[in-house]
């Protein structure tokens, strides 16, 4: 499918955008290479049979600490694969400057094949492994959701650092994407999905690139078609209808199905749920392949699965104008090159799907700060809004009332915080990158521009760290 390896593919890139940097070869060669691997077996009783499970966790990078990255559980997981998603992760928390380095870790694994207390029992103890390697820590390296694990996997994680480390008082910031109630956030559950919304539309907002593509500014009307409706999927179609869009292709590993007008979200997922497949869906006609969703005509094309589905063969087909990644590394760098070729614009994953770091950011602070965003300024904030807009309505003898009235009066609640800094980072990471591309039009593509925006931070990190001696 592919002359590169995942990894190998990163390596492209990062090759291909360090030309446009002017940083001392060996400064380049640390950023890009992967500090440290850590590659496991180790035994677990499953029915009366013992089975020996292989995972990873791999650090790329240590320019800042601690290192940050999810975990992912899958029978396609391996070294090169967690290695590269690593790197991401490196010059993903670059872009959005959230102060991490970045890491990786994989169980390989079919979750499907077990029950949850076999889960339980394999990530509990991949916890430990962890542990006794220092592997796991607020201040060391904070592992998260990833493909196959979500916010029960983090409380067995949480649960086990916290009862092996009694008594540190920050224990809880070892992971994050954990439930609210056992220390999570509100709001990092969506995340991805909306920061993937967030950076598109501020693409979509840029007159110059959208007259470029020959396409009108804005989200409203998009035709758009997602691959993928697991939490990240799902997230992002669901936030473009709410805005306007039109979902006219979905896609999942058992089939895909469109409609031109638009297929409800919700709806969809409720007829999956109840029978186990998104075929059939009463709105929508059957693709005879999954992977005629990629091909199908469309404004924007979103993959949110796993990597490699975009590639050489199937390149040449795609009729999006725009590929939003929000899954990491859909495509393959020779898909890369017939795209850029072709004029079509790929919003690269390392920035695109950052969302899900920025806010696992957010919670980590939330536990190191111990208390809840909004709990100190809410009541302030709306006393104080009642105060200012009583004056007002004494001095104009107008009154305010019904939704305007509350939404002068809301003081910020933590979702509220937890999203606008979320839109925050996402519109001023997409400027950033877009700026740079601009000031110097050799780049190629967006995604060799977010490189160079990572390494020249990263390289700063380590230029002004010095090399150890
Ligand atoms: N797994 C997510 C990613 O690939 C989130 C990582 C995190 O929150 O640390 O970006």
């Amino acid at each position: 499918m592919s002359d590169y390896s995942f990894f190998g593919a990163v390596e492209k890139s990062f090759d291909k955008a360090a030309q446009f940097t002017t940083w001392d070869p060996g400064i380049l060669e640390q950023i890009k290479q992967c500090n440290a691997v850590y590659r496991m077996h180790f035994p677990v009783k499953i029915g009366d049979k013992i089975e020996v499970i292989k995972a990873y966790r791999v650090q790329h990078s240590h320019h800042k600490l601690p290192c940050k990255g999810g975990i992912r559980f899958a029978l396609s997981v391996n070294l090169d694969e967690v290695m590269a998603l690593a790197a991401l992760m490196t010059y993903k928390c670059a872009i959005v400057n959230v102060p991490f380095a970045g890491a990786k870790g994989g169980i390989t694994i079919d979750p499907k094949k077990y029950t949850p207390y076999e889960l339980e029992k394999i990530t509990r103890r991949y916890t430990s492994e962890l542990i006794k390697k220092n592997f796991i820590g607020p201040g060391i390296d904070v592992p998260a959701p990833d493909y196959g694990t979500g916010e029960r996997e983090m409380a067995w994680i949480v649960d086990t650092y916290t009862s092996m480390r009694p008594g540190e008082i920050d224990g809880l910031g070892c992971v994050t994407g954990k439930p609210v109630t056992q220390g999570g956030v509100r709001g990092r559950r969506e995340a991805t999905g909306l920061g993937v919304f967030f950076g598109l539309r501020e693409v979509l907002s840029m007159h110059e690139v959208m007259d470029k593509l020959g396409l009108p500014v804005g989200v409203e009307g998009k035709r758009v078609v997602v691959q993928g409706l697991g939490n990240v999927g799902y997230h992002t179609a669901k936030f473009f209808q709410e805005h306007g869009a039109k979902i006219v292709g979905l896609s999942e590993y058992e089939g895909a199905i469109y409609n031109m007008d638009g297929l409800d979200i919700e709806k969809v997922i409720e007829h999956r749920k109840n029978k186990g497949s998104l075929l059939n869906f009463p709105g929508g006609t059957n693709f005879a392949k999954n992977t005629d969703a990629l091909e199908m005509e469309c404004d924007i094309l979103i993959p949110a699965a796993l990597e490699n589905v975009i590639n050489g063969q199937n390149a040449p087909n795609v009729k999006a104008k725009i590929i939003g990644e929000a899954a990491n590394g859909p495509l393959t760098p020779e898909a890369d090159e017939i795209f850029a070729k072709r004029g079509i614009l790929v919003v690269p994953d390392m920035y695109l799907n950052a969302g899900g770091v920025t806010v696992s950011y957010f919670e980590w602070l939330k536990n190191l700060s111990h208390v809840r965003y909004g709990r100190m300024e809410k009541r302030f904030t709306e006393n104080l809004n009642t105060h200012i807009l009583g004056s007002i309505e004494d001095l104009t003898g107008k009154r305010v009332d019904g939704k305007e009235k509350e939404l002068i009066l809301h003081g910020p609640e933590e979702v509220d915080l937890v999203r606008s800094g979320l839109e925050e980072t996402m519109i001023t990471a997409t400027r950033e990158i877009m700026d740079v591309w601009k000031k110097n039009p050799q780049i190629p593509d967006m995604r060799t521009a977010a490189y160079v925006v990572a390494i020249n931070k990263v390289g700063t990190s380590y230029a002004e760290l010095g090399i150890f001696p």
